[in-house]
């Protein structure tokens, strides 16, 4: 018998509460290894304090987070070890406005990973190819557009090799005729067999690429579902409202 894999991500009744205020309520979501979910849902729903959660960006009182079955909050080494394996993508792309991009990119490499400049220049080229920026890399990053700062983002987080990417929003403070490219370069990695989180209101995007549609609505997921059946037949009340606003 083949040996069970865990899911590559998953919460088990994850509760978070700022102060007296209950964010998260009984999360339970798992990704399995190279699975795409696509997280949805209106403002305040809880969706950036989920996905922070998930690295350990932000702490939580009851339930678990586990990445290939291991607990996230077991210990400090623990946490910043399994941290390595994820890719994190925000809205604002947090890029460090006095590196070059090409030093972006190989700043964790040389430190975390302990990469000569050499070695990490090379692995940082090609994710920089990657996403189709490699002729910006001496650039800074107010030089660039916003989707190539975003792609270069994302470079940086491909450099770190992580087996899981988690994106919060990235196309939100992006204008619109720079959302294809940054979902272009998403889409590719979804190809590749990267597991996904994605909070995104881009719903062409969901369709072509999620396997799971997870919806929130004030701290709890009101629903999951397949792509075909959240976009032609949700099983709520408040999916449907929402969908009706988004499409
Ligand atoms: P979303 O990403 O779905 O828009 P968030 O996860 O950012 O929602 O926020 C969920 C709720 O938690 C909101 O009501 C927000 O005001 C609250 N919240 C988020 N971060 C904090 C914080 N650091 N302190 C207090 N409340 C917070
Ligand atoms: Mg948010």
């Amino acid at each position: 018998m083949q040996p069970v894999q865990p899911p590559a991500l998953e919460t088990v009744a994850l509760n978070k509460w700022f102060g007296s205020f209950h964010a998260l309520k009984n999360i339970d979501l798992a990704a399995p290894q190279g699975g795409r979910i696509v997280i949805c849902g209106p403002s305040g729903s809880g969706k950036s304090t989920l996905i922070r959660c998930l690295n350990g960006l932000e702490t939580f009182q009851k339930g678990a987070v586990r990445v290939n079955g291991i607990d996230l909050s077991r210990d400090r080494r623990q946490l910043q070890r399994l941290r390595r394996g994820i890719g994190m993508v925000f809205q604002q792309f947090n890029l460090f406005p006095h590196l070059t991009v090409m030093a972006n990119c190989i700043l964790a490499l040389k430190r975390v990973l302990g990469q000569s400049k050499a070695e990490a220049a090379g692995v940082a080229l090609h994710h920089l190819e990657r996403v189709r920026v490699a002729d910006q890399a001496h650039k800074y990053p107010s030089q660039l557009s916003g989707g190539q700062q975003q792609r270069v983002a994302i470079a940086r987080a491909l450099c770190m090799n992580p087996k899981i990417m988690l994106f919060d929003e990235p196309t939100s403070s992006l204008d619109p005729e720079m959302v294809k490219e940054v979902l272009d370069v998403m889409t590719d990695l979804a190809r590749d067999g990267t597991t996904m989180l994605c909070v995104t209101h881009e719903m062409g995007f969901a369709r072509e690429v999620a396997e799971q549609m997870v919806f929130m609505d004030q701290g709890s997921i009101v629903e999951i579902a397949s792509p075909a059946s959240f976009f032609t037949a949700p099983g709520q009340e408040r999916t449907r409202l929402f969908l009706d606003k988004m499409l």
